[in-house]
């Protein structure tokens, strides 16, 4: 694809998403925070308008798309769509999935990706335990062979979609007498497999996405849903992490977004001391300050995404220095959506404390943002590592 062609894509697709976002997302996202979910009808529908696939092989009914055109439908989904509830868990394969992708069997692959992307059913990722999240070495769901199956024993914690999904990409420890990274591998559970039972979590934000603890006694797996070989778990999640976390930082982008269109245009309209906020210079330059934030992080998206298609060309995905960025922005990223949530909520005053603000819900989302798919400080440590630190 040539620079003109890209652009034209991704105006495209921008405004597709968009309009998606706006007219099928946005107005219930309050509604659906309230009752703690969102229809299961809406992944139908964001599989039939191909929303699902973008960045799928074409033979298991994806779109291929680098991260430059990944980039602005999440941004738009966010921005135009203000719930990261409904995102979290509407685009849950986006983690559940490639480990299937890059190492389960083409038979799994055609059995499994095709009805997820087309919105039929739905995949999760579970590697968090109670134990413990950040030291992922350290996990101790057990998956024993027997014949031709796996037995799976242990808890899985914070999983989203985790009371919906039908398909479970797991983390388990495959030699029980192996400690620390070496003996991970991963599984793909289904999940109506005997013997799971699913907890719901009650969260601080993103109340429309089902958070789930999984228990795990005695569930019999097919071998063959063994994604690569046993051992090569832990690479795998490694890899999958940076995908997450790309995600995660251009969400944050579109958040901040929307909580600037928020209270800018509150600014306008709201007048104290008879003037509109907006000619208060204090407020001015704290719109100001929103948008310094917002503009950089786009930049540094910008430049990241452009960084691992190249990489990715000379077949080199994941290489050191594009970890290290990844890392950084997800930490610059979220800071700015932390920023900018909280400069808007003051903005909008009493108004931005009250339940039906955008502003408001994106508040409560700020922290799991800087805590989901690896913490602020096992980025900064992670980040110091690939930079040989
Ligand atoms: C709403 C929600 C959805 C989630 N969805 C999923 C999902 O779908 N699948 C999944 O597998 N997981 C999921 N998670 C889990 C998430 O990835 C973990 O919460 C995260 O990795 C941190 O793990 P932890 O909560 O166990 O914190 P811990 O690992 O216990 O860490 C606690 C705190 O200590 C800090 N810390 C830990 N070690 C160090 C250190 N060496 N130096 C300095 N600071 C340190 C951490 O950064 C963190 O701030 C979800 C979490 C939430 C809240």
């Amino acid at each position: 694809m040539n620079d003109d062609n890209l652009r034209e894509t991704r105006e495209a697709l921008a405004d597709a998403t968009t309009r998606f976002a706006k007219s099928e997302i946005a107005p219930h996202a309050t509604a659906w925070d309230e009752a703690g979910e969102f229809p299961r009808a809406l992944y139908r529908r964001a599989g039939e308008l191909g929303f699902l696939g973008i960045g799928y092989p074409e033979d298991l009914g994806g779109t291929p798309a680098p991260l430059a055109l990944k980039l602005p439908l999440w941004v738009a989904l966010a921005r135009h769509g203000t719930s990261g509830g409904v995102l979290a868990s509407l685009f849950s394969h986006n983690i559940g999935l490639p480990p299937v992708i890059a190492h389960g069997s083409p038979q799994l692959q055609r059995e499994v990706v095709p009805p997820v992307l087309r919105g039929e059913q739905i995949s999760a990722l579970a590697i968090t335990e109670p134990g413990g999240g950040s030291d992922v070495a350290q996990l101790r769901t057990s998956a024993r062979r027997e014949g031709d199956h796996y037995i799976v024993d242990g808890e899985k914690t914070f999983i989203t979609s985790g009371m919906r999904a039908d398909w479970l990409t797991v983390a388990v420890r495959t030699d029980p007498a192996s400690r620390g990274a070496g003996g991970i591998s991963m599984l793909l559970v289904p999940g109506d497999a005997p013997g799971i039972r699913r907890t719901r979590l009650a969260k601080m934000g993103w109340h429309s996405s089902d958070t789930a603890q999984l228990h795990f006694d005695g569930v019999r797996v097919p071998a063959r849903n063994l994604l690569g070989s046993e051992g090569s778990g832990f690479r795998i999640i490694m890899g999958n992490f940076n995908g997450e976390r790309f995600g995660l930082a251009a969400a944050a982008l579109g958040y901040a977004q929307a909580c600037l269109d928020e209270a800018l245009d509150w600014a306008r309209q709201r007048k104290t001391f008879g003037a509109a906020l907006l000619e208060h210079q204090v407020l001015r330059h704290k719109l100001v300050d929103m948008q310094m934030r917002i503009s950089s992080t786009e930049a540094w998206l910008e430049a990241v995404a452009a960084q691992g298609d190249a990489l990715h060309a000379q077949g080199r995905d994941n290489a050191p220095e594009w970890v290290a960025q990844v890392c950084l922005l997800k930490n610059h990223a979220t800071q700015t959506m932390q920023f900018c949530a909280d400069a808007a909520v003051q903005i909008l005053g009493g108004m931005g404390y009250m339940r039906g603000t955008v502003s408001e819900r994106i508040y409560r989302e700020v922290k799991v943002m800087m805590i989901g798919g690896g913490a602020e400080e096992i980025m900064k440590e992670l980040a110091a590592r690939q930079l040989g630190w």
